[in-house]
C-alpha cells in the first residue's frame, strides 16, 4: 500500500494524475505541463512513464513540454490501434497486453466509444483505474466515434472491477452530470446524497474526483441502464441494456 495518487487540476476542467510509489511516478494524461511539473517538483519524484488514455488534444497537448521539463527519459504509453493520432509512443498496446508500471501489473482495457482507441488502465495493487473520458464521475464521455453498444460494453468492463476501486477520470463535469442523473433517477437516495456532497465540494473549490466504483454503481445512470427501475422510469422495460444506455446518453447530449 505504498502507492499515492495525486489529482492534478489542469486547464479549465481537466484532470491529470500522478501515481507514486517509492519516489517514482507515472503520469496519466498531459493536458497542461505547468501544474504537472509543479506537482512532480513538489514531491521530488522521478517520473518513469507517461500514459495517454486517448488522442484528444486536451489529454495529450502538454507532452512535449512535460518531457522537456522533466529532463529525464520517460516511456510514453498509449493505444497501438490509435498510434497514428497519438504523439510518438514508446510502448503501443491494446486490451489484455502485459504492462508494468512502478513494479506493478497494469490491466489494459479497450473502452472505445468516446474515441476509437480509448484505453483504461487498472492497477490492482494500487486499487486505481484510470478511466479518463470513458467512465466519469456520475457520467461517461460523449460517444463521438464508436457506437452506443461499444461504449456500454466498455463501461461493463470497468463495472466488473472491485467496488472499492478508485475511479480516476478526466474532467470536472460531476455537478452537471449529477443534475442530469437526477432527471433519470429523481428518487435515488444515494444520488441525492452524493449530489449534496458534490455541491459542497464545488462550493469549496475541491475536486469531485477521484470517486469509487461502488459510488458510481449506486448513482451513475450510465452504469445503471440494465436495472429494472431505470428501464421502468424511462418506459423502456422491454429494451436491451445498450439501447437503454443509448437513450440515456442521447438525453444527456441535449440536456
Ligand atoms: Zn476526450
Ligand atoms: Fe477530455
Amino acid at each position: 500500500m505504498a502507492f499515492e495518487l495525486v489529482t492534478i487540476p489542469c486547464l479549465s476542467d481537466n484532470y491529470a494524475y500522478l501515481l507514486i510509489k517509492d519516489g517514482e511516478a507515472v503520469v496519466v494524461d498531459v493536458p497542461e505541463a505547468a501544474p504537472l511539473l509543479a506537482a512532480v517538483a513538489e514531491r521530488g519524484v522521478k517520473v518513469r512513464d507517461v500514459i495517454l488514455t486517448h488522442h484528444h488534444f486536451d489529454h495529450v497537448q502538454g507532452l512535449d513540454e512535460v518531457k522537456e521539463g522533466l529532463g529525464t527519459p520517460v516511456r510514453v504509453i498509449g493505444c497501438a490501434a490509435d498510434a497514428d493520432r497519438l504523439p510518438a509512443l514508446d510502448l503501443a498496446l491494446g486490451e489484455g497486453d502485459a504492462l508494468q508500471v512502478l513494479g506493478a501489473d497494469v490491466q489494459v482495457f479497450d473502452v472505445s466509444g468516446h474515441t476509437l482507441g480509448h484505453l483504461a488502465f487498472y492497477v490492482p495493487e494500487a486499487g486505481v483505474a484510470f478511466t479518463a473520458d470513458s467512465l466519469m464521475a456520475l457520467g461517461c464521455g460523449r460517444v463521438f466515434e464508436g457506437t452506443m453498444d461499444q461504449m456500454w460494453a466498455g463501461l461493463q468492463k470497468l463495472a466488473a472491477l472491485p467496488g472499492e476501486t478508485v475511479i480516476a477520470s478526466g474532467h470536472e463535469y460531476t455537478e452537471a452530470n449529477g443534475r442530469f442523473a437526477l432527471t433519470i433517477e429523481p428518487e435515488n437516495q444515494a444520488l441525492q446524497d452524493r449530489m449534496a456532497r458534490i455541491r459542497d465540494a464545488r462550493a469549496e473549490g475541491r475536486p469531485t474526483v477521484p470517486s469509487t466504483l461502488s459510488e458510481e454503481l449506486a448513482t451513475n445512470p450510465f452504469l445503471r441502464a440494465h436495472l429494472a427501475e431505470v428501464k421502468k422510469g424511462l418506459n423502456m422495460v422491454g429494451n436491451s441494456d445498450p439501447d437503454v444506455f443509448g437513450e440515456i446518453r442521447r438525453r444527456k447530449d441535449s440536456f
